[in-house]
């Protein structure tokens, strides 16, 4: 694969400029290898949102997991170097770093701390970190490492050079005994320490435990350089795993192999013709889609996977993964892996069927352990969507056995885990919103779910279950009133929820109304069309969906939530990009026979929703869900159904880009007469033949080939039969 330098185009501040009230994204700027056990980002508030680029003030590299500002972190700390007077505490020891002075990359971070003359370079691994501080000649060289809220622990080596300590900061999610190690080596002698505890300092003490401790060293030299590894095992798993990364090997060696990790991660894409805006953007966008999940699992002596599990409070061998919101998620991150990174997607796989194992059911949100956000078990379709795409490395008999379970056992009443509502499912053919919220939602997304189980099902010849299953994944029609032409909240007596109001959130929806949230049947657009009346009706909602102005009513939540903010920010209409409900929507059109719909709606959300810059996004970025939304409609095709190994195909925006697999073989996208106008596929032919059809497979990907777009600048919509949808439960036997 020729190489290109890529890493230039990407800009980890991308989406940072989000506060609690507007997301531009609810990103970090990630200083990390990809799916990092340890990523590390400027710390410029104690917050939750605790970057912000208009921040001129600088508290320390903070040591992260945070997945999203309303999860949190967790075994975060920070690292702060200090000349003069010892100032402590986050607040009274922050510094100027003025912008000019300050360089934030993938794989390396610069700033320069005004107040003390002090510049602080760091580059990562994957558990670890060197950090190199140059302070003034002739004052003290400190080194402060700082904990959050929760137990933690330090200690002061002055002989070896070293600190070590744990934190149990977290919030939530996490088993007795959880905590995060790390030991540091300096390459300076410890000439002075001490440690503090809320707003005491103890000058001279090598060692307290307690709530929120911190320590210092005070180190002879101005050039000082800094290797700290972390675990979630031990101290002397966080020895070992900076042994194996780090070793003895220099600051710019380490710096110069994640640069190369980072270049041939996105060296996976050339894209030909794009200005330098859309080259940015769309390799920041790549960065972003290989953040999460996290791997969590550490090396052992022997060079063995193993983990501490965030699930039992055990150690096993093995890999796992964490961090990761799979309502979310799980519908676009999982497909790009699978075509771009298959490799790691077997690991991750392993992990997720692993973390499945140890807690005895599928997590919904992870970070660590199980979080209750959301509703549905979307990590089914994640499972069936690597497995049907030939990632098929993993104990599938284990992961279908949670899959079963999920949707035939009761899970907790708090949502950590299982479908809340899923007898009543079972046993009505619908959740009855009189007794459970979000219930149209849920029974769409519980309809999805059962066709996603339904599928593997069938690939290990489960016929019974394979049938109930199906069956059960055409109960979304239950909550369709045809009266109101929506989605609508079905009560105990099969009445229908009263009043209806299509611009109200939440109640039957989540996130959203019957607008946004009352087209989350991927799996059946034809089940879905036939509902709405024929194609020539739905293609009418659709358009009335984006005609419509951004107009909500705030329902039942207490107040107005940030996606309605971020909705009525932008001219969509009822098409709220910032967040996920809508996120296959558009491709509905090309479902109903006006692809030519389709192209025009998602050139323009690329065009008008993305940016490389701080605020980038048009709401939460989710782990790499909306980035991986740009890659794959950038490239001319999406996954509309995961689980099903097809994608539907758009309009890309470039004349050429390739894909380079990791089978060696390359899938090209050609639109040469490609433009600002020029946005309709006149035709499309893949390997020369002419594609009578609105979508690829896995397979005409993954062989290898060429997709050719003829573009033009008038919308074109060939008459497709209905046999040609890629998809719809019509299809299944
Ligand atoms: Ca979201």
């Amino acid at each position: 694969m020729p190489q290109r330098d890529l890493i230039k185009y990407v800009n980890p501040e991308q989406g940072t400029a989000s506060v609690h009230r507007f997301s531009n994204g609810n990103t970090l700027p990630l200083v990390t290898r990809p799916f990092s056990m340890t990523s590390w980002a400027p710390q410029t508030e104690e917050s939750r949102r605790f970057y912000h680029p208009d921040a001129r003030q600088f508290e320390g590299m903070r040591a992260t997991r945070q997945p999203s500002p309303w999860i949190g972190d967790y075994g975060h700390f920070t690292i702060m170097p200090q000349s003069g007077r010892l100032f402590t505490s986050d607040g009274r020891r922050a510094s100027i770093f003025r912008r000019d002075q300050t360089e934030i990359r993938p794989n390396y971070f610069r700033t320069y701390l005004g107040r003390y003359q002090t510049t602080l370079e760091m580059t990562p691994t994957e558990r670890c970190a060197i950090f190199r501080f140059s302070f003034p000649q002739d004052q003290t060289s400190r080194v402060i490492i700082d904990s959050f809220e929760g137990e933690s622990h330090i200690q002061i080596h002055p002989n070896q050079q070293t600190l070590t300590g744990y934190t149990r900061s977290n919030s939530g999610g996490v088993p007795e005994g959880f905590a995060c190690y790390f030991y540091a080596r300096f390459d300076r002698p410890i000439a002075g320490c001490g440690t503090f505890q809320s707003k005491e300092t103890h000058e001279g003490e090598q060692q307290r435990t307690g709530e929120r401790v911190g320590g210092y060293v005070e180190l002879d030299g101005a050039t000082v350089n800094m290797r700290i590894g972390t675990s979630f095992i031990s101290i002397e798993q966080a020895k070992q795993n900076l042994e194996s990364e780090l070793g003895n090997r220099p600051f710019d060696v380490i710096r110069l192999e994640t640069e190369r990790l980072w270049q041939e991660m996105l060296n996976r894409v050339h894209i030909e013709d794009a200005t330098e805006t859309q080259n940015k953007t769309f390799y920041t966008s790549l960065y972003r889609s290989v953040l999460f999940p996290r791997f969590w699992h550490e090396y052992d002596q022997d060079n063995k996977q193993i983990h501490f599990s965030p699930y039992d409070g055990q150690i096993h061998p093995g890999p796992l993964v964490t961090d990761n919101g799979f309502w979310d998620t799980h519908r676009t991150v999982y497909s790009l892996l699978s075509i771009l990174y298959p490799e790691h997607l077997t690991t991750i796989m392993q992990g997720w069927t692993n973390a499945s194992k140890e807690g005895g059911w599928t997590p919904k949100w992870s970070s660590p352990g199980y979080r209750a956000c959301m509703i549905g078990t979307h990590l089914d379709a994640v499972f069936a969507d690597a497995y049907v795409k030939g990632i098929c490395d993993f104990d599938i008999e284990s992961a279908y056995q949670a899959m079963y379970k999920n949707a035939t056992e009761v899970g907790d009443e708090a949502g950590n885990y299982g479908r809340r509502g899923i007898e009543e499912f079972d046993e009505l053919g619908y959740v009855p919103a009189d007794k459970i919220d979000h219930a149209a939602s849920r029974t769409q997304d519980f309809a999805y779910n059962d066709y996603c189980v339904a599928q593997i099902a069938k690939a290990l010849g489960k016929q019974d279950d394979y049938e109930r299953f199906i069956k059960r994944a055409s109960y979304y029609r239950n909550t369709f009133d045809p009266n109101v032409d929506f989605m609508r909240g079905r009560n105990t007596d099969d009445s229908w929820q009263d009043p209806f109001n299509e611009f109200a959130w939440g109640g039957a929806f989540i996130e959203g109304s019957a607008w946004q949230c009352g087209w989350a049947v991927p799996h059946d657009p034809a089940g879905l069309i036939e509902r709405f009346g024929g194609k020539e009706k739905t293609v009418q909602k659709l358009n009335q969906m984006m005609s419509l102005p951004p107009i909500f009513d705030v329902g039942t939540y207490p107040t107005e939530i940030h996606e309605m903010t971020e909705m009525a920010a932008v001219d969509f209409g009822q098409y709220a990009h910032s967040n996920q409900p809508v996120h296959h929507v558009l491709y509905l059109y090309a479902c109903a026979g006006k692809p030519s719909k389709t192209q025009y709606w998602v050139r323009r959300v690329l065009n008008e929703l993305y940016s490389s810059d701080p605020d980038g996004f048009a709401g939460d970025e989710d782990n790499g869900e909306m980035s991986a939304w740009y890659i794959f409609n950038a490239l001319g095709f999406y996954p509309f159904c995961p689980g099903h190994p097809s994608y539907i195909l758009g309009s890309p925006l470039f004349k050429s880009a390739t894909l380079f697999l990791a089978n060696d073989k390359t899938f090209t996208i050609n639109a040469p007469e490609n433009s600002a106008d020029n946005v309709y596929a006149q035709n499309i032919q893949l390997n020369n033949q002419t594609l009578n059809r609105a979508d690829i497979t896995q397979e005409n990907i993954t062989t290898g080939g060429i997709l050719s777009f003829t573009m033009t600048n008038k919308p074109h919509d060939p008459n497709w039969s209905d046999e040609e949808l890629p998809y719809s439960l019509s299809h299944e036997k």
